[in-house]
């Protein structure tokens, strides 16, 4: 059963402060979840965690990992900026973009941060930018499925990233030229996967691939990044990834392959998103309508602007309906918010309790690649962001967006400017 980590009497006390809709994330989980991965991954000296901050880029919560030794995975300037304004730089900061703006790279390089490419051509792109630092990875698609024990995980084959084998040999090659020293590798092969064998396999490919690099181009392979996609069990009945035996599966594989060439000196990464918050965020949203038609509806006061998962990818997100815990789920429901769109439905046909108006819907895991993927469809304005903190207070870490937000980019319209100050 998936319970919610916070009681209904706590919850209404935040929500006499801050109304529904908001985010809330437990501060107490993300720091525990942290001490477990870094548990597993004890064993390499040079272990880091690079937090993949599109999942959940908000500054306070990035904070929350950065204090404690986890570096940030960026993708763009923005993504940067917060990065510079937690006081990061140079080893902290990998640069993991795709289809790069020259001022991003331009950026990145400014904070001496790691640059991941991910295409050959960026290499001569970057170089006519600056003077390529010593440090350098580039991204791997080994193309075809990506399989563990014959079962297809997913299709870096119809993936737009990364460099192809021949590619990443010659782009080796060509930044050695450039002056480049140590190498890195990258791959991101599969998204939200729900087995420990995920990072092993992965890490087994990648490893091998740094022993024919180090053979074929004699380049320092200093670190090997998993990047992310170590899933999280959204639905009630899925078992939750074992992190430790991640750990060691990745261990095993190093044993194996890298520390018999004579490279046990090379560090693994990670660039976790989902797996660092998902469980750890809540949208804690209240019913605030009942519709019977050819269905049973329940609409929220929040919608799909707020959690757009389950209109993107039809993903399930467990509902809680506050209080009602125990109560038998005897009522079969579509929860839906209210943009004019119909995919805007957060569960369809859901056996829950009754709900009753003005019951608070706690909807789950929604502490990474929620917030961050919001948007204004329909004028909704984007929520309120609250941190649980580890002394069970309530922290606003974001503020609600207001009909002045929304219109500011119209602050320099003489007609319409003032709509900009409402
Ligand atoms: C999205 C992303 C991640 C994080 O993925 P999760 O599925 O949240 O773990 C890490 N690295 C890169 C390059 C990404 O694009």
């Amino acid at each position: 059963m998936k319970k919610p980590f916070i009681s209904e009497e706590k919850l209404r006390e935040a929500i006499k402060i801050y109304p529904t809709p908001f985010h809330l994330y437990d501060e107490k989980g993300i720091i525990e979840n942290l001490e477990k991965l870094h548990a597993a991954f004890a064993w390499n000296p040079g272990y880091r965690e690079y937090f993949a901050v599109k999942a959940t880029p908000n500054p306070y919560l990035v904070k929350l990992l950065t204090d404690r030794g986890c570096g940030v995975d960026c993708s763009s300037y923005t993504e940067l900026m917060i990065a510079e304004s937690l006081g990061l730089s140079g080893d902290k900061i990998m640069f993991s973009s795709n289809v790069t703006p020259a001022k991003d790279f331009i950026y990145a390089n400014a904070l001496n941060g790691i640059i991941n490419f991910d295409d050959i051509t960026h290499i001569d792109f970057a170089a006519k930018l600056f003077k390529l630092p010593k440090k350098m990875s580039c991204r791997f698609n080994p193309g075809g499925y990506f399989e563990i024990a014959n079962q297809i995980m997913d299709n870096p084959g119809d993936a737009k990233y990364g460099f192809t084998k021949d590619q990443i040999i010659e782009g080796f090659e060509k930044l050695m030229k450039y002056g480049v020293e140590e190498f890195g590798i990258h791959a991101f092969l599969a998204s939200n996967t729900k087995t420990n064998d995920y990072y092993p396999t992965l890490a087994a490919q990648l490893f091998e691939l740094a022993v024919e690099l180090k053979e074929k181009t004699g380049a320092k392979i200093s670190f090997v990044n998993l990047s992310g996609g170590v899933g999280i069990p959204y639905k009630p009945e899925e078992k939750e990834n074992d992190i430790m035996a991640i750990g060691e599966g990745v261990r095993e594989a190093y044993e194996r392959i890298l520390v018999p060439a004579g490279m046990d000196d090379v560090a693994i990464y990670t660039e976790l998103g989902r797996f660092m918050l998902a469980p750890y965020g809540a949208l804690v949203t209240t019913a605030i309508h009942e519709k019977n038609t050819y269905k049973h509806y329940i609409g929220l006061d929040a919608c799909a602007a707020n959690l757009m998962r389950p209109a993107m990818y039809d993903a399930y997100h467990h509902i809680t309906v506050m209080g009602k815990e125990d109560a038998p789920c005897d009522h079969v429901y579509n929860v839906t918010g209210g943009l004019c769109e119909n995919n805007d439905q957060f569960a369809k046909d859901r056996s829950l309790p009754k709900i009753d108006i003005g019951d608070i819907v706690y909807i789950h895991d929604t502490g990474a690649h929620g917030y961050s993927m919001g948007y204004n469809y329909n004028g909704k304005l984007r929520s309120a962001e609250i941190l649980y903190t580890k002394e069970e207070n309530f922290k606003l870490i974001r503020r609600a967006e207001t009909p002045a937000d929304y219109f500011s980019t119209f602050d320099f319209s003489d007609d319409f400017k003032d709509l900009a100050k409402k």
